[in-house]
């Protein structure tokens, strides 16, 4: 018999002395419980307010006093016997083997180290439940009585086969990083947790739950922003001072590659084109020359001469050369092989209005516009995302007037740790969320910095993310995750059925025959597992359980509790608080 229900019967067996034959049956009714202790105190002092009203004696006011002492002597007494039951527990809850056994067990049928009746205690008779296979530690999966190799060790009524999927996937898992290890040499996983009944499981608050496959992934986060694609963005000046004359996009504007933007007008542009004029004619003179000589019967012309006349034609063509590079460094390139053989005012023409499309060049011919018209045109297709130019400002080439962008591709820059930089590599999917919103981009790893950041110490990455209906926009910030692992069947259990008993990480088992009579026995087996990715509350099994059994979940402490207690003093030096 226990000290609980001990000190309040010590309390009830005073009051019952006191007690007439007649009143017993009530106290039956009651029998040890503390709740027992006040109905009869006040029987009691009935019965003492019943012996004064009997009573002859002459000092009636004493005796009522002793007996409205009695019940305060009585309530003190139970406070006394409350705080010798909380000293005897030292003021805590009564630990497994208290709640496992329970009060009713005779304590001659009752093993202390196991905490459960000792005909039933399945370590101490080991006929009662002969242990399994014992396949021993496992090198590939870094537990004991590896269950991707052995399923025959699972808590299952049927042994399950194991998929290729299952081995891969564990093989992916341990592949990717370091996963934590447990140690070869440990005993624990051949200890089993038994528990009295069903009843005193329930009463120690263990619950228990499936092991399931669930989608698990494994990712490396990193704060990081949208911008344009720096491959896609063009800032477009004039090449030359000058002044602008029109503007015709404005921020917004779609423009396809080659647009005129707007007209700048320079007196460089119409000195270079006089300058490609001048060149051209003395290139035809130089040329009639060499040609008129080449003509003339030998003798006649002194040798001298042609040489020289050659030599002139040269540097004529060489002017040609020259100015027509200049025209193309303006971006007015020109063929000068089309021009040879028109007049000067033909070349002219042609020249005036150079680089402007058909339609404007004729506008501007009707005002009879100078022919120092420079178009500021766009390399790419894309949208203005800025426009500094204004009709009638006075420009250089520093000064940029237009940037145009194409918004149809975007790149996502991310910083991540350079901790976890080595898990990095180019094509893994990057998912991002703008910040205040809920949906996910998607797009590939295209590049990754090969240089940290002195200060921060973040390597940047970049992403491409398309972006067809512009619907996102340059610098939105947001997280983004590269994606290192994702697993459609990963093998779960809720995360709080895992424990770290001090060399290894172990779960719960129930045992597959838990239900089969009244009789079996209540066991939990201890498995060593291998954990991977934790998401959710729940966290991936790489190795040690399989689909379809049964883990302690919440309350499991109290099986590890139990765990370390068996496993004191038998020299066990794993197992540690
Ligand atoms: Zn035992
Ligand atoms: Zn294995
Ligand atoms: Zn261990």
């Amino acid at each position: 018999m226990n000290t609980k229900t001990n000190i309040p019967e010590t309390s009830s067996q005073v009051a019952m002395a006191a007690l007439p034959d007649s009143q017993e049956p009530l106290c039956d009714t009651m029998g040890n419980s503390h709740a027992a202790v006040l109905p009869t105190a006040s029987s009691e002092r009935d019965q003492t307010v019943a012996a004064v009203e009997n009573s002859s004696s002459p000092q009636p006011t004493i005796l009522a006093r002793i007996a409205q002492t009695v019940p305060t002597l009585l309530v003190i007494g139970v406070l006394v016997g409350l705080g010798f039951f909380g000293h005897h527990y030292g003021w805590k809850i009564p630990k497994f083997s208290e709640l496992t056994g329970s009060g009713v067990v005779a304590p001659t049928d009752w093993c202390k180290e196991h905490g459960v009746p000792e005909s039933v205690c399945v370590e101490c008779d080991p006929y009662l439940m002969p242990a399994g296979p014992d396949y021993g530690w496992c090198e590939v999966h870094g537990v004991h009585n590896c269950p991707l190799e052995h399923p025959d060790v699972a808590q299952l009524k049927e042994t399950p086969a194991i998929e290729t999927a299952d081995l891969e996937r564990a093989a992916r898992a341990l592949a990717l990083m370091p996963r934590p290890e447990n140690d070869p040499a440990c005993k624990v996983y051949k200890d089993r947790i038994q528990f009295a009944s069903i009843e005193s499981v329930r009463q120690a608050g263990v619950d228990v739950e499936l092991v399931e496959r669930r989608p698990i992934s494994e990712w490396v986060e990193g704060n990081g922003e949208i911008i344009y694609d720096q491959t896609r963005l063009a800032e477009l000046s004039a090449r030359v001072p000058g002044t602008v004359t029109r503007v015709f996009k404005n921020i917004g504007d779609s423009v396809r590659e080659g647009d005129v933007l707007a007209v700048v007008d320079a007196m460089e542009v119409g000195r270079v084109k006089s300058d490609f004029v001048k060149a051209l004619v003395a290139e035809n003179l130089a040329s009639q020359t060499v040609s008129r000589f080449q003509g003339l019967a030998t003798g006649v012309v002194a040798g001298r001469q042609i040489i020289a006349a050659e030599a002139a034609l040269a540097e004529a063509q060489a002017g040609v050369l020259s100015s027509e590079q200049a025209l193309a460094n303006l971006g007015l390139p020109i063929d000068a092989a089309r021009l040879r053989g028109l007049t000067k005012k033909e070349v002219w023409n042609r020249l005036r209005f150079l680089g402007l499309p058909h339609e404007l060049a004729n506008q501007y011919f009707s005002q009879n516009s100078t022919a120092n018209l420079l178009p500021v045109r766009s390399p790419i297709e894309g949208v203005v995302i800025d426009r500094q130019a204004v009709a009638g400002e006075v420009v250089d080439s520093r000064r940029a007037l237009f940037r145009v962008a194409d918004p149809s591709r975007m790149w996502l820059t991310l910083n991540i740790p350079l901790e976890d930089a080595h898990h990095l590599s180019l094509g893994q999917t990057v998912r991002f969320t703008p910040d205040g919103s809920t949906s996910e981009l998607a797009g590939q790893l295209t590049w990754i910095s090969t240089a940290a950041d002195r200060q921060t110490r973040m390597v940047q990455v970049r992403a491409n993310l398309s972006n067809p209906d512009r619907q996102l926009r340059d610098e939105t910030f947001g997280t983004g995750r590269i994606i290192l692992r994702e697993e459609p069947d990963a093998i779960v259990v809720p995360t709080e059925a895992i424990h770290w008993e001090g060399c290894c990480h172990i779960v719960f088992v129930r045992d597959k025959n838990y239900f089969t009579t009244p009789e079996s026995p209540k066991v939990f087996h201890v498995r060593s597992v291998r954990v991977g990715a934790t998401q959710d509350g729940f966290s991936e099994i790489i190795a040690g359980v399989l689909p379809d059994e049964v883990v302690a979940t919440q309350g499991s402490d109290v099986l590890r509790s139990q765990l370390l207690k068996n496993n004191l003093g038998e020299g066990c030096a794993c197992v540690a608080e």
